[in-house]
């Protein structure tokens, strides 16, 4: 029989009951008892739902983060968290997010750090080291775990994240070397695997993805004293490695001392065959041949194809599973009642890639045959999409034919741009202007809430947020900024607004996935080729325009970031897609040229999160996204001014490529960081006007005239004072009024202080 297994089940439940609970128990409305009765609910659940598998995983399930779990179990929580009062629940809490339920203002320490989880939009609790840390075993939570699920009759293999990834997930607060502590954290994995062993466990899932990625020379060291160190414990370890190809450590992972190895086949398919090869005798190869960063169902026949000679040459010895934890996908397309049912047959969320997993599984042990009737059916919905006519539009392979790198050229030189658009718009220096986004009061989402489920009709929603636009525009000619924007009031999500307007667009209603503790996204789906049947934004903007003689800022979204929000195609390449994606947006901005609008951002908060795991692969992406960019920006004439924004603070790396993209201003995120981040920008010598933020907007802090202004001096020694602008980091649109109008009066009296001042 073929094993087949799960890496990790969504764990927020379908409802997301676990968000809920969470939330509940931190504003105080429940219990942790409460929590913890949800917490057991869903994973039973969960393990319901695998119990069709030979091995479910266990420890996958977290209240918060996996990594941060895997820093409780090696007794590596902050010390800032432990030294305060409350259960060990708080003091988890306390590390992900600053306080736990019961501390008063008094007692919150600052959070640890979150980022990335790889190159996927989940964000972990990332590991502090110093070159001191010890560790200790405190593996309650995963033999708890593992107790359950055994009581419940389900094959469990518990899931860790490996010593070597561990380590090179976290970061050391004293810039100490990490590796080092490497022989202190082995004997603590020996300890805990010989607990799950004495547990009942035969095999464990050990996640070492940092394999995917490039390694020194010491990295790939530490693999091999790290399994030869843990061969001994008494369980069977499956090496488990996801979200790309292992290309040079391939050798290197064959011969680590392990029971079975996994490998991601839906991102390194090219190495399947290698791995067959190389892999010694008497150990297991999991093809991970179900995506599980998408939502798209698997070609069943065609992944037959591939298997059933790998299954011949390695029988037993071949297991089944998902390329990754299915925590990157919905939990069930059961849940979508009301989607296009066309669209529909195509998709399989977590439930349904299972199910896919065993249909597989039993046509390569029994026979095609034997799940003849699921084959045909998925043979079906794989033919209906690849033939589709809402997938293939003939128009749109023509109008991609037609680009050329003009499209992406703008007229002149920037110098000579930003003279006729100064000549134009009449800025005084420092000129000031916002990100987009200003409050979205309650008021103003029941505005869409009601619109959308019909309870207002379409002139009323209209003269609703006119009345909200108005009353942006009116504010900020009241504090005096110099470039207006209409304030975003009808956008529920910068991503959802464009898709919901573009053909090739679909929408779940409960396709949330984890983006860091109880937050989720519901990316939206696009499947099909893209094209925008009619202008997304001119009325809105053209209103804000006519309401006031300063000039007013068109705001769009980048087709970089749209595609990096959304759950994309998988028949093309993703430049294809976001090629498609900047055309549409391209049209809008001519459109909005046409209307009079003399300046035009294009957000692209997204670009850097698109960079591929491996620097070796930057630029193969920067090339093709940064030319997205420019196909969708640079149609426009010279005196039109583009702007674009970007909320995060590393450049260093892709400086130059920022610069190809040309825009006439770019803002960013600067406040943090006192400005160092423009060194980046001196260092290149980069050429265009920059904004740098001036205040952070995930803050409720008020600044101070003050503080503008230093930060803006610290800005001029590094660019030149007639090419910056005063803004703050990010939009405005999670704050209160109470709080946007003091802050802007600031940031407008600081830069008239600094006009003053040259
Ligand atoms: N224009 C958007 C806003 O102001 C930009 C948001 C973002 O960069 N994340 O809300
Ligand atoms: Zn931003």
């Amino acid at each position: 029989m073929t094993t087949t297994h799960n890496l990790g089940y969504p764990r927020i439940g379908g409802r997301r009951e676990l968000k809920f609970a969470l939330e509940a128990l931190w504003n105080g409305t429940s219990s942790e008892q409460v929590l913890q009765e949800t917490a057991g609910g869903l994973r039973a659940q969960n393990w319901q739902e695998q119990a069709g598998l030979s091995l479910a995983p266990v420890g996958d399930f977290s209240l918060y983060d996996q990594v941060l779990d895997m820093s409780a179990t090696l007794g590596n929580l902050p010390e800032r968290a432990n030294t305060r009062e409350g259960s060990a629940l708080d003091a988890y809490f306390r590390v992900a997010r600053g306080r736990s339920p019961n501390d008063t203002a008094c007692c919150s320490v600052h959070a640890g750090e979150m980022t990335k989880w790889f190159d996927t939009n989940y964000h972990y609790i990332v590991p502090e080291f110093n070159a001191d840390t010890s560790f200790s075993l405190n593996a309650d939570r995963i033999l708890a775990q593992l107790a359950e699920a055994r009581a419940q009759g389900i094959n469990a293999k518990p899931v860790i994240i490996g010593p070597v990834t561990y380590l090179w997930l976290g970061k050391a607060k004293d810039e100490s070397d990490r590796l080092q502590l490497l022989s202190k954290l082995l004997p603590v994995y020996s300890e805990l695997l010989t607990k799950l062993a004495e547990a009942g466990a035969e095999w464990v899932q050990i996640d070492e993805p940092a394999l995917v990625t490039e390694l020194d020379a010491d990295w790939k060291h530490a693999f091999i004293l790290a399994y030869h160190e843990l061969k001994t414990a008494p369980v069977k370890l499956l090496l488990t490695t996801y979200f790309g190809e292992l290309r040079e450590n391939l050798q290197l992972a064959c011969e680590l001392p392990v029971a079975g190895i996994h490998l991601d086949t839906i991102s390194a398919g090219n190495e399947v065959a290698r791995l067959a090869d190389w892999l010694p005798p008497h150990k297991v190869l999991s093809l991970g041949v179900i995506n599980g960063r998408n939502i798209w169902k698997t070609d069943l026949n065609a992944t037959l194809d591939l298997l059933v000679p790998l299954k011949e040459k390695l029988g037993e010895r071949l297991w089944l599973a998902p390329s990754c934890s299915l925590l990157h996908v919905p939990v069930d397309l059961e849940s979508e009642t009301t989607l296009d049912s066309e669209i529909r047959n195509w998709l399989a969320f977590a439930r349904q890639k299972l199910h896919e997993l065993n249909t597989l599984a039993k046509a390569l042990d029994e026979g095609r045959e034997s799940v003849a009737e699921e084959l045909a059916a998925n043979q079906n919905a794989i033919d209906s999409r690849r033939q589709s006519s809402r997938v293939h539009n003939p128009s749109v392979a023509k109008a991609l034919k037609a680009v050329t790198p003009e499209h992406g050229q703008r007229k002149s030189p920037f110098s000579t741009r930003a003279r006729l658009q100064q000549e134009r718009l009449q800025l005084p220096a420092y000129p000031t202007t916002t990100i987009g986004s200003f409050p979205q009061t309650p008021e103003i989402r029941q505005v869409r809430k009601d619109f959308r489920q019909g309870n207002l009709s379409e002139q009323d929603y209209t003269a609703r947020v006119h009345e909200e636009i108005a009353f942006c525009v009116a504010q900020q000619e009241a504090l005096g900024l110099d470039v207006l924007v209409h304030g975003e009031a009808e956008r529920n999500d910068m991503v959802e607004y464009f898709g919901e307007q573009l053909e090739g667009y679909v929408f779940s209603r409960f396709g949330w996935v984890q983006s860091y503790g109880s937050r989720c996204v519901k990316p939206p789906i696009l499947f099909g080729d893209i094209t925008r049947p009619r202008a997304m934004t001119v009325d809105w903007i053209k209103y804000a325009q006519s309401l006031t003689d300063k000039p007013l800022k068109g705001m769009l979204t980048g087709p970089v970031t749209i595609l990096n929000w959304s759950f994309v195609r998988d028949d093309q390449p993703r430049k294809d897609t976001c090629l498609q994606l900047a055309l549409a947006v391209r049209e809008e901005v001519l459109d909005l040229e046409k209307a009079g609008v003399g300046i035009i951002q294009i957000d692209e908060a997204a670009l850097r999160e698109g960079l591929p795991l491996r620097q070796s692969d930057w630029n193969t992406y920067l090339d093709w996204a940064i030319e997205a960019f420019r196909i969708s920006a640079n149609g426009v004439r010279d005196v039109t001014q583009i702007h674009t924004h970007m909320c995060y603070s590393e450049f260093n790396d892709i400086i130059g490529a920022i610069a190809r993209m040309d825009a006439d201003v770019i803002t960013i995120e600067t406040s943090r960081s006192a400005m160092e981040l423009l060194d980046a920008f001196r260092g290149f010598e980069y050429p265009n006007d920059i904004g740098p933020g001036v205040y952070d907007i995930h803050s409720p802090n008020i600044p101070q005239v003050e503080q503008v202004t230093n930060l803006m001096e610290q800005a001029a020694k590094r660019i030149p004072a007639e090419r910056l602008w005063v803004n703050p980091d990010c939009g405005l649109k999670t704050r209160r009024w109470e709080e946007v109008v003091p802050a802007l009066e600031a940031m407008v009296a600081a830069a008239r202080e600094l006009r003053a001042q040259s």
